[in-house]
């Protein structure tokens, strides 16, 4: 059976493991990088070199960008948008939804479409069991690639808005960075008085674990605008939230982090909503200026 092709561009660490995955399922795959010489080992395994963006566009309809961001799609398609024409463009780079949605216009001009896309995990798990990659636009030209784009990950298609893709990527990153910054910021605060960081793993594992545990629940409130606050309420928790910068001043670190969490609970409280539950930051973290 005959594998569909696939053109990769961009062969930084995600570029390269994605082309692996595409070469170890028999799919013919031509790649291109503006540093040619980040091809040659992938070409030694099976990949097809294109020498010209032009070439690299005209070998197969479906076109993977993985770069640093989107003016690197610009930089790259700009001096070859001539050969634009009928290609699928899948763009795995991360950048701002807006940004987005005007590559998906400069695109359309040009008589290609695009799908754009995030990675949500990092190159040596590209194409394992743990693998998948958001993606959203137009849903028919996605359908057609979906089991080629399935090989480096679970495909999770999130709608027409080519905006989607991003803003669910860059959800799980804000998650993401914020919870390890509140880890380090935690392990600092413990250190101030000689703690080991080994010592302190046993209760942070146990405090992420829990975190899990609370989101349906907050989701509910979100989604239906009500926040009860019976068993922990805003008044309570805003009152460890100063305990925390003052805990972070006293042992001379970093408060950043902890006084931007505070300023939350100030903005419920001078709201009036001490009575309710922390969901309620919500409304202070949409409506900054209410
Ligand atoms: P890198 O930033 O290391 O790779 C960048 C690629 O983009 C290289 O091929 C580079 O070419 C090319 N590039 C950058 N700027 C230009 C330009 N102006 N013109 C032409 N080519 C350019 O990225 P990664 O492989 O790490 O990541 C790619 C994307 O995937 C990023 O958007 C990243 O956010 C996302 N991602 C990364 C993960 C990771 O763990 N690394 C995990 C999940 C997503 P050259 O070789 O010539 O420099």
């Amino acid at each position: 059976d005959k594998r569909n092709p696939v053109t990769v561009m961009g062969l930084g660490p995600m570029g390269q493991a994605m082309v692996r995955a595409w070469l170890k399922k028999g799919h013919p795959t031509t790649v291109w990088n503006r540093t040619a010489s980040r091809a040659d080992d992938l070409v030694r395994e099976g990949a097809i070199r294109a020498d010209t963006v032009a070439d690299a566009l005209a070998a197969n309809e479906l076109v993977i960008l993985s770069l640093t961001d989107y003016q690197a799609m610009y930089d790259i398609l700009g001096e070859a948008s001539h050969a634009l024409a009928g290609r699928v463009i899948v763009n795995l780079s991360s950048d701002s939804p807006e940004k987005t949605r005007k590559a998906a216009a400069w695109l359309a001009e040009r008589g290609a479409q695009l799908i754009a896309g995030g990675v949500m995990v990092p190159a040596p798990l590209v194409g394992q069991e743990a693998a998948y990659v958001f993606y959203s636009g137009p849903r028919r030209f996605f359908e057609v690639h979906q089991s080629t784009l399935q090989v480096i990950g679970r495909a999770d298609y999130l709608g027409e808005d080519h905006a989607l893709a991003q803003l669910h990527y860059q959800a799980q990153l804000d998650i993401f960075l914020t919870s390890l910054s509140a880890y380090l910021h935690a392990a600092a605060l413990l250190r101030s008085a000689g703690v080991s960081a080994k010592s302190f793993v046993p209760y942070a594992v146990d405090n992420f674990n829990s975190i899990s545990s609370y989101l349906a629940e907050a989701a509910k409130h979100l989604d239906e605008g009500r926040h009860p606050g019976e068993l922990a309420n805003v008044t309570m928790m805003g009152a460890t939230a100063h305990h925390i910068v003052e805990a972070s001043t006293e042992a001379g670190i970093d408060i950043g982090l902890p006084a931007a969490v505070k300023a939350q609970y100030d903005g419920a409280i001078a709201a009036g909503r001490g009575h309710e539950s922390w969901t309620s930051l919500f409304d202070v973290i949409r409506n900054p200026t209410a």
